[in-house]
């Protein structure tokens, strides 16, 4: 891609009431743009962003047997009355539209309903199951306070896989799965080290649920974990019962802010039952489908990466995320000549700085961008018989042999 054709352009300044710094460069350096609180834009930098995360999480879900579907976003209160989250009383974050033609329709909060009440029209035998079927889909939620950009916002992008089992055991079989294939997706986007897997509350049905929780300052929750973080637990199971339950002290353990980033819950009945989602067993009797959600905040996972990993210079992306590999900066007429050569054949994996701006002000931007790697192509190096090669994440600069340089074989 060259700079010169991108839509959007970096901005001296971001919005006054963003107070998150990874909110603010990535509205200063064109990922995304405000609409209104809570309710972002992503431009074709913020796409490609999502659209990495999208790329991880799909492929680690399709190796545990998960198949990709697509949900409408408009939806029928039909079940959602049945399990009695239609009244605005009980699920407070509902927007509701009105059909033309008469009737309600409310905008996907969620879709364990609608998913259950699908899969009647599939499932009749024990044959028919187990089923893993997940999402990405936009999600509407009328909350209260949006904060921290695109963290906590009332249109958001979330993957959602809802498991449907013939049993208890069986169930918890693929429960180990996803656990094991959320840590890959956390590790793959970067963020695996900070990244815990937390004791949560689990309702009525399951003593826990589990949180994927990534310590940050900006976070909205409170986690507690010992010493070499064997044991993370949210703040709402912090009692005497579930620390004896864990087999921790309270003086052991320390606390960080967290952000929830993921959660996997075993719902047993609760939606099947409701919705009457039953299977004929082996042995001819009638079963209810033992269910279980999984949900990643797509569009959250991106801010917290940019806040995460971001210096006071701007955004810092992992390379399995960052919307390009390259940042390429043309300096000089041979530097522009050997630029537009090394450009050919990289269109894709490379931004190609070729603006007719200060060498300061595309330095600037590729920091402010943070994309991994930095190529410098400039008349004095190349005297030099060099090419400056700088990475994001430690600032380190190699300076390589212009000769033979390729992007393609950087990293051998
Ligand atoms: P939270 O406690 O943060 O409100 P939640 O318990 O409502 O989250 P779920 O309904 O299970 O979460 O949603 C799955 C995931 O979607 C969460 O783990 C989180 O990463 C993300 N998420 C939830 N609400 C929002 C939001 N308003 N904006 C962005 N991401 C969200
Ligand atoms: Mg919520």
């Amino acid at each position: 891609m060259r700079f010169s054709k991108l839509f959007t352009k970096t901005l001296r300044t971001a919005p006054k009431d963003e107070a998150a710094r990874g909110a603010q460069f990535l509205l200063r350096a064109g990922y995304i743009h405000k609409e209104l609180a809570g309710i972002y834009d992503y431009l074709p930098l913020g796409l490609r962003v999502l659209e990495n995360i999208k790329k991880i999480i799909r492929e680690e879900l399709n190796e545990i047997g998960c198949q990709e579907v697509l949900m409408s976003s408009l939806q029928n209160p039909e079940p959602w009355q049945k399990t009695d989250r239609w009244d605005i009383e009980k699920m407070d974050i509902w927007f509701r539209t009105q059909l033309a033609a008469g009737g309600e329709l409310g905008l996907a909060p969620t879709h364990e309903e609608p998913m259950t009440n699908m899969l009647k029209s599939y499932v009749s035998s024990y044959k028919d199951l187990p089923i893993y079927v997940y999402q990405f889909q936009t999600k509407f939620r009328n909350e209260l306070r949006a904060k921290s950009g695109i963290m906590r916002t009332r249109e958001f992008l979330m993957k959602d896989l809802y498991s449907y089992s013939t049993d208890e055991e069986s169930h918890d079989k693929f429960y180990h799965e996803a656990e094991k294939a959320y840590k890959r997706i956390y590790d793959r986007l970067g963020i695996g080290g900070d990244t815990f897997q937390t004791f949560a509350s689990g309702g009525v049905f399951s003593k826990y649920s589990h949180e994927f929780q990534t310590i940050t300052e900006v976070g909205e929750d409170t986690i507690y974990f010992n010493e070499d973080k064997s044991v993370v637990l949210n703040e709402e199971v912090l009692n005497d019962e579930v620390l004896q339950d864990l087999g921790v002290k309270r003086e052991e353990l320390k606390s960080a802010r967290a952000a929830e980033v993921g959660n996997i819950f075993t719902l047993r009945e609760k939606y099947s039952a409701p919705l009457d989602l039953a299977f004929n067993d082996k042995d001819g009797g009638r079963k209810t489908v033992f269910m279980g959600c999984y949900g990643i905040g797509v569009s959250r996972v991106m801010g917290v990466i940019a806040e995460k990993l971001a210096d006071d210079k701007g955004l810092v992306w992992p390379e399995n995320v960052a919307p390009y590999k390259y940042y390429l900066v043309n300096i000089g007429d041979e530097g522009t000549k050997l630029a537009e050569k090394l450009y050919k054949g990289h269109e894709e994996d490379t931004l190609y700085d070729d603006r007719d701006l200060r060498p300061g002000e595309k330095f600037a931007d590729a920091e402010l961008l943070g994309i991994p790697y930095r190529i410098v192509v400039s008349d004095r190096n190349l005297e030099k018989g060099i090419i400056e090669v700088t990475n994001r994440a430690t600032g380190e600069t190699r300076e390589l042999p212009a000769k033979d340089f390729s992007l393609s074989n950087l990293h051998s």
